[in-house]
């Protein structure tokens, strides 16, 4: 009775998992000062519907500089 329960609840949570699901799109990041394309990586559109902004480090800039989204 009890286990059964549980097991109908875990059904339940799974099915709403799968319905709003988990969408991770994978994105590059380039280098806002010279343009170079240095990041490979995915992000949750969810979390993320716009483009997405980061300070990194830019091994041809040599510094840390803000890296945009790209496709
Ligand atoms: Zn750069």
């Amino acid at each position: 009775m009890c286990i059964k329960k549980a097991r109908l609840i875990f059904t339940d949570v799974y099915y709403i998992g799968r319905e709003v699901g988990v969408v991770r799109v994978r994105i590059t990041l380039a280098c806002t000062e010279c343009k170079q394309r240095n990041y490979n990586m995915t992000k949750e559109k969810k979390n993320h519907p716009d483009r997405m902004e980061t300070k990194k480090y830019c091994r041809f800039c040599r510094t840390h500089t803000l890296h945009k989204e790209t496709k």
